[in-house]
């Protein structure tokens, strides 16, 4: 369904009688370049995309996507489907053709006894979860929270709850999708299932969808945030990641980063732009045990239930004790105890 980049290139004029009878039938507004939010409409996350499509349709709902599909189809329109504009490539906008711009719709229904949420494609990953905490609920999702929804489900989508729920196509149960013959059809592992199959990786060549139901977990507390480290001792950090990754249970999501550090607010000035080795964490708080680690001693770590029944912390503090015992020491290293 959408073009590739860079693809269309030859300009064609518009029957202008047909585009007035397309923009009447729309719920939502029709914008062209002489439109006053045409510029706001056709950027994206990546501003080195520069693209000028020849209409855009802000759809309203499934029938304003029907009429769009069917329009271009007519037409003979390169077509482009754009969810919450975050795809490096640019890919949900076309030069030259017609945009379906599924931004506006951000309906949701929650059911939580049921435990899913059916998600318009115009929600982002922080919008929906928003709502979902009000019910101790959370999505599979991205790790950054302005991501759409719409094309990280449909190419995959790796997030902070990945180890324990998957990927965000693996938490999707069902599509209502509107196909290239202008038509909506639900999609799942009971209807249409060759659709569905194929809607979870490649999702955006087969339609566009217009609703997402998803199965949604319980989330309740999440500690989250960076450890960070001077470049310096990548290998020592590394080192000790993939030991400490191999046996973290599957609440906790973690990376290894080679990055430099952004001007942002939480970093010290005289930080910016310093070379450093970071990770980023976040989990899945199952139980706190006051403020020790096994309960009986001083530190803040958790404690997990696991069978290995072992607690580890890493800590910018130059010495911890925890369990009566001096754990090991400098600046960065781990402190660990075992019972
Ligand atoms: C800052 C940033 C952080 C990111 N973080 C993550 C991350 O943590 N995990 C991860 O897995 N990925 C991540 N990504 C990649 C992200 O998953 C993709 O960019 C994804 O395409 C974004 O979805 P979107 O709806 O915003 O994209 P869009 O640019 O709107 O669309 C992307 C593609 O999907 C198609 N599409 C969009 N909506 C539909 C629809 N409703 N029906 C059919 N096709 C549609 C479009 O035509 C386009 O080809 C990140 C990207 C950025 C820029």
């Amino acid at each position: 369904m959408a073009t590739q980049p860079g693809a269309i290139t030859a300009r064609r004029p518009l029957d202008g009688e047909a585009v007035q009878a397309f923009a009447a039938s729309l719920r939502g507004p029709l914008l062209g370049p002489s439109d006053a939010g045409y510029d706001a409409a056709r950027a994206v996350f990546n501003v080195m995309v520069d693209r000028h499509p020849a209409l855009i349709a802000r759809c309203a709902g499934s029938a304003d996507v029907m009429a769009a599909i069917t329009f271009a189809r007519a037409q003979g329109l390169p077509l482009s489907v754009r969810g919450g504009g975050h795809h490096v490539a640019g890919s949900s906008v076309c030069d030259d053709g017609l945009v379906i711009d599924l931004s506006q719709m951000k309906g949701l229904r929650i059911d939580p006894a049921r435990r899913t949420a059916r998600a318009e494609p115009g929600l982002t990953w922080g919008e929906l979860n928003h709502d979902l905490q009000a019910f101790g609920l959370g999505a599979t999702g991205g790790y950054i929270s302005i991501t759409g929804i719409p094309g990280l489900t449909l190419g995959g989508g790796f997030g902070w709850l990945v180890r324990k729920h998957g990927l965000a196509l693996d938490n999707l149960l069902s599509v209502d999708i509107v196909t290239a013959d202008g038509q909506l059809r639900t999609a799942s592992a009971e209807e249409h299932p060759d659709l569905f199959w194929g809607v979870r990786g490649a999702g955006a060549q087969l339609g566009a969808v217009v609703s997402f139901e998803f199965r949604v977990h319980p989330v309740g507390t999440v500690l989250a945030g960076p450890v960070i480290y001077p470049l310096e001792r990548a290998p020592e950090v590394l080192r000790f990641y993939r030991e400490y990754a191999a046996t973290a249970p599957d609440e906790l999501t973690s990376g290894a980063l080679l990055f430099s550090l952004p001007p942002a607010p939480f970093v010290p000035p005289e930080m910016h732009g310093a070379r450093v080795i970071g990770s980023p964490s976040a989990t899945l708080a199952r139980r706190r045990l006051g403020s020790g680690c096994c309960g009986r001693c001083g530190s803040s770590a958790l404690r997990w239930p696991t069978s290995s029944r072992r607690c580890r912390s890493t800590s910018h503090s130059a010495r911890r004790t925890c369990c009566g015992r001096r754990a090991t020491t400098s600046t960065g290293s781990r402190a660990s105890c075992r019972r």
